[in-house]
Parts: structure tokens; sequence; C-alpha cells
């Protein structure tokens, strides 16, 4: 992977953001590569001119590609709010590629992906409409949180400017894969117990502390009255999934 990125393709562009996606495109089809095959060449496709997808021709995965100069993890704006979470319902949303980019010197300094089925619902956050037009249309944008999805499914590409063996990548791509057959709805509360589990300090753990996270699982379902029955249901999941083994009753092991 070449860090450099080819700033001749954005000459001519006045706004950073114009800019900055009309040279991460073509550097996008040149080096990156599919996460959920072998596959090392990935098509740009031209939907629209608001986003930068990419398919694989492969296994057809698609992938959006989002680029910012600030740096990764917290959260990143989205266009068509109804659309993705449509999407995010439907099992048709495509996984992200989030890429930082150091400016002046438009290098790459990171790069990480983020598989589809990480994208729950609670992490698509609506918009308030920015315009009165936008208003009139109900259209509003999202907010994508990329804090609330777990750290093992935000997975790194390119880390401070040193590209990860595609072996690596793809293996830790196949490791969330084993989630996606859940419903998009019923995923939304294993990824946030697979996020509280990958908080805890240690690799064992008991209920009880996983149960610490209580309060704040209470705040991200505010219907719901009996989260612990649901933790433990999802480390349940979890262990069915082959994300965590249990070695004893009430004990669990990160795998
Ligand atoms: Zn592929």
């Amino acid at each position: 992977m070449d860090p450099r990125l080819p700033t001749t393709f954005g000459e001519g562009y006045k706004s950073a953001s114009q800019k900055a996606r009309r040279i991460t495109e073509p550097w996008g089809a040149e080096n990156l590569y599919c996460c959920a095959c072998p596959n090392d060449q990935l098509s740009a496709e031209k939907v629209n001119t608001q986003v930068s997808d990419f398919l694989c021709p492969d296994c057809a995965e698609r992938y959006q590609l989002k680029s910012q100069s600030k740096t990764l993890g917290g959260r990143i704006l989205g266009s068509n709010y109804q659309k993705m979470i449509d999407a995010v319902h439907g099992n048709r949303s495509p996984s992200f590629f989030l890429l930082h980019y150091q400016l002046p010197e438009w290098m790459v300094r990171n790069l990480l992906v983020i598989p589809r089925f990480a994208v729950s619902p609670s992490v698509v956050i609506q918009r308030k409409p920015l315009s009165a037009a936008a208003r009139r249309s109900n259209w509003t944008g999202y907010i994508l949180d990329v804090s609330l999805i777990p750290p093992s499914a935000k997975i790194p590409l390119i880390v401070e400017g040193t590209a990860i063996p595609h072996q690596t990548v793809r293996e830790q791509f196949a490791r969330i894969a084993k989630i996606q057959t859940l419903k998009p709805a019923q995923r939304g509360w294993t990824l946030d117990v697979l996020r509280c589990v990958e908080s805890l300090p240690n690799e064992v753990f008991s209920n009880d502390e996983v149960y610490s996270f209580e309060f704040e699982l209470a705040k991200l379902y505010p219907g719901n009255r009996h989260i612990r029955d649901k933790i433990r249901q999802q480390l349940q999941v979890l262990r069915d999934r082959g994300l965590l083994r249990q070695p004893a009753r009430g004990q669990w092991q990160r795998l």
C-alpha cells in the first residue's frame, strides 16, 4: 500500500472535502482490497458523487470509503439517514473503510474497515435537519457513532503509516462475520455486550463484571427492564458464535 495520496486528482477543487474525495477515490481503487475474500482488487462504483463506493467483483461485498483529516474513532458524518437505517435493517448496508490522512503532506496515516454486520441500528444516529428546505423534504443526515462499535470490529489496515498484512485483516473480518446470521435488530444487543466485554481489563471475567455495564446499557435500551437477563443471553450468543468461551458457570473468556 502506497501511503501517498495522488494529489494531482484534486487540482482545481476549492472545497477541502470535495478535493479529499477526488484524491482518496483513485487511491482507494488502487490500494483497497477485499477483506471478506482473498481478492486484492476492488472496482470503484460511480453511483453518485456523494460517496465513494467500491465493490468486490468476486464475492460482491460492498464498501464505502470515508476520509477525514482528523483522527478516527469518534463520529463519522453520513448523508441520508432513512436510506442508511433501511439498509441496516434490510442487511444491505455497506462495510466502511475509514481513512485518516495527514495534511499538508496528503499521506494516509490510518485506515480501518468496519464490517457491515458490525453496524447495528443503534450506531446510526439521526441528525437534526440543518436547513428549512431539508426540514420540508423530511431529509436528515446521520452520524455513525464509531465509539459504540466494539474495538475488535474496527479492523486496522494501516496503523500510523504501517500496513497490516492482508491475511491478518481478513482473519479479523471473518471472526466478526460469525455474528452476521443474527437479525440486524438483535445484533445491536450482541455488539453492545461485545463492546462492554472488550473493555474489561482481563481476558477472563465473570457475569458480575459485565453487570457493571447495566446502567450504560439501560440508557441505550430504555424500554428494557431485564438488562441482566439480556446480558447473560448475549454472552451465550457470543459463546455459541465462537467469540467467547465459558470455562465455568458464570465465567467467561474472550477468544
Ligand atoms: Zn471479496
